[in-house]
């Protein structure tokens, strides 16, 4: 490129900005890049458009040129953009990258060939291909390494190498953005799998009332004794059905309003208190005893009542359904100082019982929907896989936490941390052993 065949500096640097700018532009507009650099891209693509289209200037005019963009500015201008972005000349040598690329790719130095700064065939195939086409092209990539990852690649062709007026370069220069789409995609298959699931979870009690009803009106038609079996089992996968239905919806009542902060004054005491009452039948029907020990004088939270009492009941619910019978399941709250990882003061409710306790393998995906660990004894104990995805986004709405700890044999604690409103004046802030207030047999 010489400086006669392109006027001033100024003018030198807009020929050989402008059209990348308008290609970034263009893929900014088309969804390929982040909405704010599109933006920063298109004034700059309109303003560049502007100048090279303007009329020649009367010849007695005074000539103002106007202020060439630096490389520095230029650069800028890349960093801007949030996702990797890198620029190829017609030699397919890297000659320009933005920090994200640098990061995600650990691209280091510019001036090597594209294939030895980013080993993925997909990559290279979509640029030969978008080159041989001489137009931009969009295609999805998988990266293997080092962990999987999903790319839009979109590839645009700068055409002419040298600018109008010269004769065309045998190569054009290529911009390549790739933006992550790994998120995106495993929100999508989470999707897809939970419809699979939930179908699935449904499909079976539902196969086995048909088939009851199907008997009961042939072969067992007039067979009294078998009649009255199978319409309590029926009862039973009806109730399963019935439950799973609830939870479901339950389910998508919590996500729903998972970023909407619950705005009332909660007494956590009361709610396990009418909890520990509530399961009271179901604990005796095993010859187990909940035992509720809660200092007179816990702070209050920012909750929703009727969630927080769903979270307890579910946990209690659980502890009583996996702990052996005759055993205690121990619901225990106090005041702590700190929530875990925060400066500030909680409410630590920890609901322990002595079962058969749970794998460290399985503890990290207990509250994924429908992840049992003992898929088997979890169905026949009549339970629907979604009791603690429900807990976790509730206790996620209130700002809490949630922490699971289990020994094999011994049995399993698990703790629910909400962030209280102000910190107590005496017993609570004991911490765990306080005063027991409350005692259910
Ligand atoms: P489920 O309705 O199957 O009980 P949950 O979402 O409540 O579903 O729990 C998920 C899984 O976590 C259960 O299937 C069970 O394997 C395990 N689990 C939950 N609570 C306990 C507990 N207290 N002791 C042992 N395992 C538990």
């Amino acid at each position: 490129m010489t400086g006669s065949a392109f006027g001033s500096p100024a003018r030198r640097v807009a020929v050989a900005v402008g059209p990348a700018v308008l290609l970034l532009a263009g893929l900014g507009f088309a969804g390929a890049m982040h909405p704010g650099a599109a933006v920063v891209v298109a004034v700059a693509a309109v303003a560049g458009a502007f100048w090279l289209v303007r009329p020649p200037p009367p010849p007695d005019a005074v000539a103002k040129p106007l202020p060439a963009p630096s490389p520095a500015t230029l650069q800028a201008v890349l960093e801007g953009i949030p996702d990797p972005l890198i620029v190829l000349n017609g030699a397919r040598e890297i000659i320009a990258v933005n920090g994200a690329a640098s990061e995600s790719f650990g691209i280091g130095s510019l001036g090597r060939d594209l294939a030895l700064s980013l080993r993925h065939p997909e990559v290279l195939a979509a640029v030969e291909t978008a080159v041989a086409g001489g137009s931009s092209s969009t295609t999805e990539i998988t990266l293997p390494a080092p962990v999987p990852r999903t790319f839009a690649l979109h590839v645009a062709v700068l055409g002419e190498e040298n600018g109008p007026g010269s004769a065309p370069a045998a190569a054009p220069r290529v911009v390549l953005v790739l933006r992550d789409e790994t998120r995106a995609k495993r929100a999508e298959r989470s999707r897809a799998d939970f419809v699979t699931n939930a179908s699935h979870e449904l499909r079976s009690p539902l196969s086995a009332l048909i088939g009851f009803i199907e008997t009961l009106r042939g072969p067992a038609s007039e067979d009294v004794a078998a009649r009255e079996r199978f319409l309590t089992i029926m009862q039973s996968e009806a109730q399963r059905m019935a439950r799973l239905v609830e939870d479901l919806m339950s389910l998508s009542r919590v996500e729903i309003n998972e970023h909407v902060l619950p705005r009332h004054r909660v007494g956590v005491a009361d709610v396990l208190a009418a909890v520990a009452d509530a399961l009271a039948g179901r604990a005796e029907k095993r010859q187990m005893t909940i035992r509720l020990t809660c200092p007179a004088d816990l702070p209050p939270v920012l909750g929703e009542a009727d969630q927080l009492t769903q979270v307890f009941h579910n946990l209690v619910d659980n502890a009583l359904k996996y702990g052996r019978a005759g055993t205690t399941v121990e619901i225990v709250a106090a005041f702590v100082e700190r929530m875990p990882g925060t400066p500030s003061g909680a409410l630590r409710i920890a609901i322990s019982d002595a079962g058969d306790g749970i794998d460290t393998l399985h503890l990290p995906r207990l509250t994924e929907r429908f992840y049992r660990a003992d898929a088997g004894r979890a169905r026949r104990l009549g339970g629907t896989g979604l009791g603690l995805a429900i807990v976790k986004h509730i206790v996620n709405r209130h700002r809490g936490q949630l922490t699971i700890s289990s020994r094999i044999g011994e049995g399993s604690t698990f703790t629910v941390f909400l962030p209280a409103l102000a910190p107590p004046v005496g017993d609570a802030r004991q911490g765990v052993g306080g005063p027991a207030d409350v005692i259910k047999p």
